[in-house]
């Protein structure tokens, strides 16, 4: 099935049209992006979005396999990866070049909806957060126990999360990958 997006183009991807996942209150698609993408896949992770970054070097094929085994949407700027067999119901083709234009095409293309579950998820490792126990707050520096709301720690990786001004910039940025209004002026 295609669908026209902003600029008239037709994606394959059953994925491309927005409306449906806009009006909803879940969101469980789940990504797969190439390496090039790695930087969009480690935002998609603080948005809250299940995400998996191929290690460089795994051939296209692989990368579509693996999408289709886990029910995974592959995000990549190659446009031959379409040209595999069955890579069509999986693959979306961004066309943007930086993080936020790429962010913006998906927030237009697939109605990501990046304020979805922000700062849950491991940005290096994927992993859902989990409050830290009360027992190891007590052993956190004192400027990280000073401050106010709840630190979270990644169970496989053991990375510390906590709110202050550098979570106030991630989701300021969160919130402008959710507005195109910026791209329809231009276009
Ligand atoms: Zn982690």
């Amino acid at each position: 099935m295609g669908c026209p997006d902003a600029r008239g183009n037709t994606c394959a991807s059953p994925w491309g049209i927005a409306p449906v996942y806009a009006e909803t209150m879940t969101d469980d698609r789940r990504f797969l992006c190439d390496e090039m993408l790695a930087g969009l896949g480690r935002w998609l992770r603080i948005a809250g979005y299940d995400t998996e970054i191929t290690e460089c070097g795994r051939r296209d094929r692989e990368l579509v396999e693996q999408a289709e085994a886990e029910g995974r949407i592959l995000l990549t700027r190659d446009r031959r990866m379409i040209e595999i067999r069955r890579a069509r119901d999986h693959t979306l083709v961004l066309e943007s070049n930086d993080i936020d234009a790429c962010a913006r095409e998906l927030t237009r293309r697939a109605g990501v909806d990046w304020t979805l579950d922000p700062l849950s998820r491991c940005n290096r490792c994927n992993t859902r957060l989990e409050p830290v126990a009360p027992a190891l707050v007590q052993t956190l520096p004192p400027r990280i126990r000073a401050l106010e709301g709840p630190v979270n720690v990644c169970p496989r990786c053991g990375r510390l999360y906590w709110e202050g001004s550098h979570t106030r910039r991630i989701r300021r940025r969160l919130a402008a990958f959710g507005d195109t209004g910026t791209d329809e002026r231009t276009e």
